[in-house]
């Protein structure tokens, strides 16, 4: 197993229950990617209730919260002690190549042999960077989702977000707040409200089965897999983080950012139709819950339907901006992350460096996994409560595939 976050330790935990020998090989630390690699303000958007991993449940006072980063660290310690997980830290994967027993693992202090690998190295081990990114002029700084920390960590002065998903939104809001004016470039983004009907829209994503959707149910599985995270922020106070909370705020929306040419950033034109699309899917989701809520017996009480205002069109989005002028100090890449498999040395990479696998079955890599994916089994798969179906599921075809090894 390479890699000791949740969805590895969900693995070695249906691993155990079969009594099949494994060890997680991870790099840093338990739960290593929260610890290093998020910022300093950063909770949980999914509520703690959700925050369920196998045999390992969150028993706190406050199960409609959102957890810190050093409890979710502890959260996955704990699950990493109450499962016994055979977890060597400190050992990075170097390499992963085919070998007459199955693979040839090499890793720091030695090698492993094994019949096979669960990949559990994680979705997002560097930041998405676009290559108009060169283009930038050198006065200004940049940053990424992994070396921004807090608003301090920025110069004075304006700023560039580029990317609105969960994460830019969450950038874009705290540095307004910190009184550097944001300027933030919209693409493609996916509107949800924090709370709908008087439940939280992640109690509305389980129990209406939208979250559960199988990955073989889905039309277009490439773009559901390429999808941005949810505009979602876990607060106490259940905020809804939108595009309206962060002009009413004072963000200055643009466009996608499409370019940058002779020193000026240029955005696509396109944003009104990108606040149309998103605030249509908004309103479809709404509907799904609706239908569900009407058609099935609701376990608590909800409230009535509601509906959001759309989002408010700025009156005169601008298409450029001089990154000469001074007024932008600094950029803020929140254009997505990447994960990195360098060490693998076993083609089962597509033309863009993407894993082919068919639902966590790597494909041409005979007992080869992976898990934690986006809707690698499952809409949730990537997220935390995702990983328990999808591990059992994935263990299951991996004892068939030791027993068919055996037989063979
Ligand atoms: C910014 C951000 C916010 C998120 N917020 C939420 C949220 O609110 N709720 C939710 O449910 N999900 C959230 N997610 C999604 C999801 O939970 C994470 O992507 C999650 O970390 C995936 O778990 P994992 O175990 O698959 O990978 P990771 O947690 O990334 O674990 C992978 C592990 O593999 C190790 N590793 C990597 N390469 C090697 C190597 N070569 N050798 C050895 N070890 C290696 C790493 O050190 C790491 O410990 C968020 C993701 C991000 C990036």
């Amino acid at each position: 197993m390479i890699g000791a976050g949740h969805g590895g330790l969900a693995i070695s935990h249906f691993l155990s229950q079969r009594s099949i020998d494994h060890v997680v090989l991870e790099r840093g630390e338990v739960a290593n990617s929260w610890r290093h690699e998020r910022w300093d303000s950063l909770r949980l958007l999914t509520p703690n209730w959700q925050s369920r991993l196998p045999g390992h449940a969150y028993r706190g006072s406050d199960p409609d919260g959102f957890m810190t980063m050093n409890e979710l660290v502890e959260h996955i310690v704990a699950f990493a002690a109450v499962s016994s997980a055979p977890v060597r830290t400190h050992t990075r994967v170097t390499s992963v190549t085919r070998s007459d027993y199955g693979y040839r693992v090499v890793a720091d202090g030695g090698g492993f042999d094994c019949q096979s690998v669960v990949i559990a190295s994680g979705a997002a081990n560097i930041p998405h960077v676009p290559a108009l990114s060169q283009a930038i002029p050198k006065p200004i700084e940049c940053f990424t989702a992994f070396d921004y920390r807090n608003p301090d960590s920025l110069p004075p002065g304006g700023v560039l977000v580029v990317g609105a998903s969960a994460t830019g939104v969450q950038f874009a809001d705290e540095i307004q707040r910190s009184g550097r004016p944001v300027t933030l470039a919209v693409g493609e983004h996916v509107r949800l409200p924090r709370t709908y009907r008087g439940k939280d829209v992640l109690w509305w994503m389980e129990n209406s089965g939208v979250w559960d959707q199988r990955y073989t149910a889905i039309d277009d599985i490439e773009r559901a897999r390429r999808l941005p995270s949810p505009q979602l922020v876990g607060t106490p106070e259940r905020v809804m983080l939108d595009l309206n909370a962060l002009q009413t705020a004072g963000v200055e929306l643009v466009g996608r950012l499409a370019g940058v040419r002779d020193g000026r950033a240029l955005f696509s034109g396109g944003l009104l139709n990108q606040f149309a699309l998103a605030d249509l899917k908004m309103t479809r989701l709404l509907e799904t819950f609706d239908a569900w809520a009407l058609s099935n017996e609701v376990s608590s009480p909800i409230g009535v339907v509601e509906r959001f205002a759309a989002t408010r069109a700025p009156a005169a989005p601008r298409l450029s901006l001089d990154l000469g002028d001074g007024a932008i100090r600094s950029i803020v890449w929140a254009t997505g992350f990447l994960p990195d498999y360098r060490w693998l040395g076993v083609p089962a990479l597509d033309r863009k460096g993407r894993l082919r696998h068919e639902g966590g079955v790597v494909c041409d890599a005979p007992g080869m996994y992976v898990i934690g994916l986006p809707v690698l089994r499952r809409r949730k798969s990537s997220f935390i409560c995702g990983a328990e179906d999808d591990a059992r599921e994935l263990v299951a075809h991996l004892e068939g595939f030791l027993k068919g090894a055996a037989e063979a």
